[in-house]
Parts: C-alpha cells; sequence; structure tokens
C-alpha cells in the first residue's frame, strides 16, 4: 500500500484566470514536504504528473501552463511514507469526476478498500488515497454531497487528511481531518479575485496571496463560481496538531495554528537552553538546516557564541536535499556526507550542537565524527524534539520501530534516561539532551493536549488504533 505526507494545494479564480502558474510557484514552495514526484489536475482531463523536483520540469512549464490552462487546479509534491517512489504511486489521483490529492496517511486502507468492492494491495500498486477517493465517490453517488460523505468517511478511515479535490463541474474543494493532524490554510489573491488552500502558507505567499486562517480540523471548503462556501463535517473538539512539524516538517516561513514556524522554533532553542544550560560551551552550531533558529534561541538564551560550524555542500547531487524525507538509506547517507564542518570554527572548542530530531541515527553519528575529525573538544548534543520510539501512522516517515535508533533488540523495559545514554553512546556525543513534550508545547504556544506526540510516547489515541508493528520491507515492499 502506499500511504503518502506531502503538499497539497487547491486554487480556483473567480476571475477565471489561468491559474496553473500560481499552482507550479505554490508548489515549489511546498518542495520541502516532498522531493520525490508532482502533479496538477484541472477538470475534465487526466493528471500530469512527474517524478523528481517540480524545479527538474522547468522546460515544460509554458506548454504545461497552455495545455491545462484552468480556473480551478490542484496539485500534490510527494513524499511517499509507504510503496515505491513510481510515477504511477504519484498524485493527484482521478475517481471518476473527482481528482485528488492528499497529504496523510490512512492506516485501515485494506478495510477501507473492502468496503469499495474489495482490492488488491501491494506495496508496489496501491494507494490509500486511491481508496479513500473510491470510498468518497460511492458516498457521494449515494446521497449526493462531499460534505455528507467525508462526515461517514472520517468514521470509516483511519489515520489523517488533508484532501484538496477539483470536480469536473469546475470547483475545487478542500477538507482537513477531524483531529486537524495535518496543517491546511487559506488565503486569498485580491487583485484575481483568486482563492489558495494549501499544506502551509509558505505557498501562499509565493503566489502573493495573504493568508486568511488555517482550515479548521473537521472543515470542508468549497471554491467555485458561487465563491467561498465552507462546512463543518464533523463537530471533534479535540486536536492533535502533529508537533514534528513544528520542529523539523515546515517551512520556517509558514504561520501553522497562528504561530511562525522560524519563531516557534527559536522560542524552543530558548527553552532547551533553560533545560539544558550548558553554560562552559564555547559556541552553538546547528545541523543545517531546520536546527538554525533553535541553535540561534539556545545561543542567545544563554549568551554563548553562535556560529555555523556544518555547511551542507550546495553543489552535490543531493546536497541541498533533506536527508531525512529521502526515502532510501543509501540517498540519505549521500546527503550527510555533504555536510561539512568548518575545523577553524571547530578546533578545540566544547561545541554544542543542535538538531531537529533524532531518528535513525543516521545523521547524528555521521556528523558528530565529522565534528571529533574538525578536532571538538567536547560535544555536546541537544534535540529539539523528544525521543522518537514509535511508528507514526498520520503521515510522518517513521514506518519501522526496529529502524529508530532508540529500538534496542531485547525485552527490557528502558526508562528515558536509560534510552537517552544509551542513544549518546550510538552515536558517540559527549552529553545528549532531548526536549520533552510540554517544553515544546509550551515554546510553540500550544496547549501539550492539542498536539499529538504519538511517536514519542506510544500512545495512539488520537488515532483510535492499537497497531500492530510492521518491518520497513513489510510496508514498503523493498
Ligand atoms: S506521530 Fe509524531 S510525526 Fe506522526 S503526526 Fe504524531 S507527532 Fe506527527
Amino acid at each position: 500500500m502506499v500511504k503518502e505526507n506531502c503538499g497539497v494545494v487547491g486554487i480556483f479564480s473567480l476571475d477565471g484566470a489561468n491559474v496553473i502558474p500560481m499552482v507550479i510557484d505554490s508548489l515549489r514552495a511546498l518542495q520541502h514536504r516532498g522531493q520525490e514526484a508532482w502533479g496538477i489536475a484541472v477538470p475534465k482531463k487526466q493528471p500530469y504528473k512527474q517524478l523528481g523536483l517540480v524545479s527538474s520540469s522547468a522546460s515544460e512549464f509554458d506548454k504545461i501552463t497552455r495545455e491545462y490552462a484552468s480556473p480551478a487546479a490542484i496539485g500534490h509534491v510527494r513524499y511517499s511514507t509507504m510503496g515505491s517512489s513510481n510515477l504511477e504511486n504519484a498524485q493527484p489521483l482521478k475517481v471518476k469526476d473527482l481528482c485528488i490529492a492528499h497529504n496523510g496517511t490512512i492506516a485501515n486502507v485494506e478495510e477501507l478498500g473492502a468496503m469499495v468492492g474489495g482490492c488488491t494491495f501491494t506495496p508496489q500498486n496501491a494507494s490509500d488515497t486511491l481508496v479513500a477517493a473510491k470510498r468518497l465517490v460511492s458516498l457521494m453517488t449515494n446521497n449526493g454531497k462531499l460534505g455528507s460523505a467525508l462526515s461517514i468517511l472520517k468514521n470509516e478511515m483511519v489515520g489523517s487528511f488533508c484532501f484538496t479535490f477539483v470536480s469536473d463541474d469546475n470547483a475545487v474543494y478542500a477538507a482537513r481531518d477531524p483531529k486537524g493532524f495535518r496543517p491546511m490554510v487559506i488565503g486569498h489573491r485580491k487583485d484575481m479575485n483568486t482563492y489558495i488552500v494549501a499544506s502551509e502558507s509558505s505557498a501562499l505567499v509565493a503566489v502573493g496571496a495573504q493568508l486568511m486562517r488555517d482550515v479548521q480540523p473537521g472543515e470542508l471548503l468549497k471554491i467555485s463560481n458561487s465563491g467561498l462556501e465552507c462546512e463543518m463535517f464533523s463537530d471533534e473538539k479535540t486536536h492533535a496538531h502533529c508537533s514534528f512539524e513544528f520542529t523539523y516538517f515546515a517551512h520556517p516561513s509558514s504561520i501553522m495554528e497562528g504561530s511562525n514556524i522560524y519563531i516557534a522554533r527559536k522560542k524552543i532553542g530558548q527553552f532547551l537552553a533553560k533545560k539544558f544550560p550548558i553554560r562552559d560551551a564555547d559556541i552553538v552550531i546547528p545541523v543545517p538546516d531546520s536546527a538554525r533558529p533553535a541553535a540561534l534561541g539556545y545561543a542567545q538564551e544563554l549568551g554563548i557564541q553562535f556560529e555555523e560550524g556544518l555547511l551542507k555542500d550546495r553543489y552535490s547531487r543531493k546536497g541541498p536535499l533533506r536527508s531525512f524525507i529521502e526515502p532510501h538509506q543509501s540517498d540519505r547517507v549521500e546527503i550527510n556526507r555533504w555536510i561539512i564542518p568548518i575545523t577553524e570554527v571547530i578546533n578545540g572548542k566544547h561545541v554544542v550542537v543542535v538538531d531537529d530530531s533524532l531518528v535513525r541515527g543516521t545523521s547524528s553519528k555521521a556528523i558528530i565524527k565529522a565534528l571529533r575529525r574538525a578536532g571538538a573538544r567536547k560535544i555536546s548534543m541537544v534535540i529539539t524534539y523528544p525521543p522518537i520510539r514509535f511508528p507514526c501512522y498520520a503521515g510522518i516517515d517513521f514506518p519501522s520501530q526496529e529502524e529508530l535508533v532508540t529500538f534496542f533488540d531485547d525485552d527490557k523495559l528502558y526508562t528515558e534516561e536509560e534510552i537517552t545514554e544509551k542513544v549518546r553512546q550510538i552515536i558517540g556525543a559527549d552529553f545528549l539532551g532531548y526536549n520533552d513534550a510540554k517544553n515544546l508545547a509550551d515554546a510553540v504556544g500550544m496547549p501539550v493536549d492539542s498536539m499529538c506526540f504519538t511517536c514519542s510516547s506510544g500512545n495512539y489515541a488520537p488515532l483510535g488504533i492499537t497497531p500492530i508493528f510492521k518491518s520497513r520491507a513489510e510496508i514498503k515492499g523493498e
């Protein structure tokens, strides 16, 4: 089965302008959410899809803009949390007269598949998005309305979703799951009377639109020639906004649940400095790129020199990309090889290295080795996210527990301190300190119980499941 995190957009121009250039620009602004494939869809046509980065298809942009010209369109950038990275699994997908783009994960896809007449799921060729789309279309056939169909689907479906849809009758829709796991915002560009719904506000800025607000968890938006219409398909009151978006996934320029991500990350760094005040450090350096604001916040809070001690080689093949969301280990290693320490900054120093998360330990191990080679006297590592110990079934790629650096192949129950010590030894740091959920939520300014921390706590109540953990090979078909 294929499960997606990704970035989605939906754009509708009430002035009838061709929105395809806006879709392309907004997808480029969401590229950090998915580097594997991208696509667009307009009414009455099969979706256009390409593997790779949006910018890799730049020579095609004029042609695409002409051939798919439309005032209504949706778009998608893909990061596969499960399934093969091929064009067939890229989105948007089309079922009857509805095209769909999905950000999230559907955990009970086999069950849902049985409701649409049974599907054969193999890791390579089936998509949970396709199953959800088929189920939605069949529910709409019975009762006509997307809102009513979503209010049934939300009870049948386990997982997370932000959907954008475009229908053959020229309407764009957007829906966010009742818990609000994944982010979604709506904006408006006045001069073209054009609405844009997107995973993040960075996409709105890229097309000159003003942020109006977050799409509410459980809300369905319809944008057509009648304007913007909003309805709730769920009255769920408890939310579970993904905390990992705030430390790693989202773009620093984005505003999410009212907080700017850059400022939130800087505050996380400040709060982390209060939790772990390593005052005898000479310098604070970030692991590029997501940890940069947190490292700055940490350094400012303690009055320690902030330095860029590690730089990415932007000219290597994979250097500019994000290692965590690369689907293959070999690609992640290649990215990490091109993080280069600056010996003149590091040599002889007690270095505090700030990173956004510790997932597989691949990056941290390599970075600490590189810092030692560059002459670091002492290396303290602080992590802005709590220990990741459990797989995510709501759209982020922690598919198998045994891949996590916090997983130890014995039956012992470890305390958090013991886990931290074991991980410290594995990565080779002199000190390791993890953030905790409360500290992170306080820094972001959100109630801790309105955020999801399942990958750290193992509490799957927000999803309403008790998962049986599968290996990565079983899930991804590798
Ligand atoms: S389990 Fe972790 S990564 Fe997944 S939605 Fe929750 S906080 Fe985000």
